[in-house]
Parts: structure tokens; C-alpha cells; sequence
């Protein structure tokens, strides 16, 4: 596999988990109301309903100051976020919520099972804080969703899905948005990530192992979605700093590509069924090492 895997280890470095200033980037519009406030390892997205902000993940609380100065970029204020909604419990989606919710008052979503692990954290989540850096916090979510649940806030009506496998409860999340005079549907696939889904890890963490099963029915469950602008946990899942870069070229819609979502989600149904084949020792030497600065090309 000489190229670098979007699923394979994306964890930052060392280096900037030590200093993770280094990862934050200046915000941009994804659409008329929809924009992206994350940094080079988790994404954050920003809907502007015309009645309040939802943000979508916040980052690990290292990235917290990145994150408020890129929604003030956008000339908007933390006390103005209404919803803060979280795909799934891992540090890197939450670990900022409980600041920010007591900076703006916002209400807080995630899914029904997941949000059992936020009430009653598991081991493999409190090592996961801690070694995410400091200050990673536990949230207590407002809203408990269930699989096919709406969450309305102004002009944006976000619909949940629930799909298993990288965590037992992650959603994957989709809604219209407007761009170019035209509404366009937006799809973020919940939990692409597998490397923790060896027999291994799974007993390592005491999570089930049907996870390794349910991995695949998800990809099915949402395949049909129809999907014009495809969001991602994390930039190098939708390659979003790179189609950035493409409108700055001059390439307007190079944020919509409704060929995306299967491209995407076949590649990582093929991606995960080898990864299944692979022994312990060949997970390690193939996805022991960070290659997250290799894909931005950051020497
Ligand atoms: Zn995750």
C-alpha cells in the first residue's frame, strides 16, 4: 500500500499533540450557511440556521482556542452557538463541548448509546482523554437521540442516523443546505475509522465484538442516501482543506461532487474487509506510525 490511507493512523505526531496550535487553519464557507471551523486533525462544522448556530464536533480541548478564533473569523460569536451535536463518543469529537457549552449556554446532541458512555465513562475512554492532552473533558448531553430523530433550529433540519461500528451509538447526519441558488443535500457518514476494531482492541477496550459486523451493515444502511456535498469526522475523510484550495483556484463548486458518498464509502468497505484479513503484526507495521503530516504534505 504505497499511498496513505484516509482510515489508516491519522493521529497527530507528538510534536502536535505538544503543540497543537500547529494544526489550526483559517475557517472557510462550505456553502451559503456552512462552513468549516475545524483544524488539520478534527472537524468541526459550523450551520448557520438564521435563528442561532449549530456546530457539528468540537475538537479535543487542545483545540479549543483554534476553534473560537476560526468561528470569530467568520465574524460570528461563541455565544450566539445554539445546538452543539456530537457524532459519536471519542475524545476528539467532545472533548471541547462542556467548555464551550458553559461559554454559550448551547444545548448538546448525541446519540442515545453513546451518551451512556458519557454518563459512565469506560476505561478505554478515560485513557483516550488523557492521551488526547489535557483538559479533555466528559459532557452531560441535553438531548438523547435515536436513530431517525430530526434536530431543527431555524432554516436547517438535521436527520440522524444511527450507524454502529466505529463506536456502538455514532450518527451519521444529513440535511439541505443552499449554495449557488440551488439547496443541495449534505451527507456525513458517523465513524469511519476501523483501527480499533481488531479482535484485539475490542477485547483491550471490553466493547463487543459485533461492532466488527455492524461496521459493514451501516455502510449498507445509508448507501442510498443521496449526497451532493459530503462532510467528513475529519478533513483527510472528505479531503476538505485540499477542495478549499480547489474554489480558491477558481473552481466555485468544487465542494459538490455527488459521486463522492459511493466513492467514498466503497473504498472504505474495501479498505476495512482487508484490513479484517490483516494479522496483528502486519496492523502494526502497516499502521503503527502517524501519517498525518504525510498527507498534507507537511515535512
Ligand atoms: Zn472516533
Amino acid at each position: 500500500m504505497g499511498s496513505i490511507s484516509r482510515f489508516g493512523n491519522m493521529n497527530p505526531p507528538e510534536e502536535y499533540m505538544a503543540r497543537p496550535y500547529l494544526m489550526d487553519r483559517e475557517p472557510f464557507p462550505i456553502a451559503d450557511h456552512l462552513f468549516f471551523v475545524g483544524n488539520l486533525w478534527c472537524s468541526s462544522h459550523l450551520i448557520d440556521t438564521g435563528d442561532g448556530l449549530i456546530l457539528l464536533d468540537t475538537p479535543c480541548a487542545c483545540g479549543l482556542p483554534g476553534l473560537i478564533r476560526n468561528i470569530g473569523l467568520l465574524g460570528y460569536q461563541v455565544r450566539d452557538i445554539k445546538y452543539i451535536v456530537v457524532s459519536h463518543a471519542h475524545t476528539d469529537h467532545y472533548g471541547a463541548v462542556a467548555a464551550l457549552q458553559h461559554m454559550s449556554g448551547a444545548k448538546t446532541f448525541i446519540g442515545k448509546i453513546d451518551a451512556k458512555d458519557m454518563r459512565h465513562p469506560p476505561e478505554y475512554l478515560i485513557r483516550m482523554g488523557k492521551n488526547f492532552g489535557h483538559y479533555n473533558e466528559f459532557f452531560i448531553p441535553d438531548v438523547e437521540l435515536e436513530d431517525g430523530d430530526e434536530i431543527s433550529l431555524g432554516d436547517t433540519r438535521i436527520r440522524c442516523v444511527v450507524t454502529p461500528g466505529h463506536t456502538s451509538g455514532v450518527m451519521s447526519h444529513f440535511w439541505k443546505t443552499r449554495a449557488g441558488g440551488k439547496l443541495w443535500n449534505v451527507g456525513i457518514y458517523g465513524g469511519a475509522g476501523f483501527l480499533a476494531l481488531s479482535r484485539e482492541n475490542l477485547k483491550k477496550n471490553g466493547q463487543p465484538l459485533i461492532l466488527r459486523e455492524e461496521f459493514i451493515r451501516s455502510i449498507d444502511k445509508v448507501w442510498n442516501e443521496k449526497v451532493d456535498i459530503m462532510l467528513g469526522n475529519h478533513p483527510f475523510h472528505n479531503d476538505v482543506y485540499q477542495k478549499h484550495q480547489r474554489v480558491e483556484n477558481g473552481e466555485k463548486d468544487a465542494f459538490i461532487d455527488p459521486e463522492e458518498w459511493h466513492r467514498y464509502l466503497g473504498g472504505l468497505k474495501q479498505e476495512y474487509k482487508d484490513f479484517l484479513e490483516l494479522s496483528p503484526e502486519e496492523v502494526a507495521g502497516r499502521f503503527g506510525k502517524s501519517r498525518l503530516l504525510e498527507y498534507y504534505g507537511i515535512p
